[in-house]
């Protein structure tokens, strides 16, 4: 494939992309190089979404320091989800199968969620409790606070406010 092939192919690809024509997302931070977005998921309350926001399709296609920022601020997010929700488990991932646009999940996890322990996108084993879901659900706003208020990586470390 010569790299004409590969040009036009990205800029089909970043016609079709649903993470470069976002549209409705709940973006809780962003620093003009990538967005921390709320996943609204029924099942599992705390899940968020770091997204690089150039048309990225492989970490490594990113320079060395764009990829410590971007997980750094991943890293802030878990700190944050910890804090905030104290779920069982933190589930962190990076496919890019289906949307090949450099994003993480931040998945706050607990034993007795839909999934557990499998992926999100793993078989479902249960029904998870809606007290339960409710009020895992009530701490979302103290999350997305907390997101919020992370620092800009130019004014400081990136680490979660309290
Ligand atoms: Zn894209």
């Amino acid at each position: 494939m010569s790299a004409t092939d590969g040009s036009a192919d990205g800029a089909a690809d970043r016609a079709a992309c649903p993470l470069c024509a976002a549209d409705g997302e709940t973006v809780l931070w962003r620093d003009g190089r990538l967005r921390v977005v709320a996943v609204d998921d029924a099942d599992h309350p705390g899940f968020l979404r770091v997204i690089w926001d150039a048309h990225v399709r492989e970490m490594t296609e990113l320079d060395a320091a764009a990829r410590v920022h971007l997980m750094e601020v991943v890293f802030a997010v878990e700190s944050a989800v910890r804090r905030v929700l104290a779920p069982d488990k933190i589930n962190l991932a990076s496919f890019g199968n289906v949307v090949p646009h450099v994003h993480w999940h931040v998945i706050a996890r607990y034993a007795d969620d839909a999934h557990f322990p499998n992926p999100v996108w793993g078989a479902r084993r249960r029904d998870p409790d809606p007290a339960r879901l409710a009020a895992q659900r009530a701490r979302l706003p103290e999350l997305h606070r907390a997101v919020a208020r992370m620092p800009q990586a130019n004014q400081a470390p990136v680490h979660p406010a309290d």
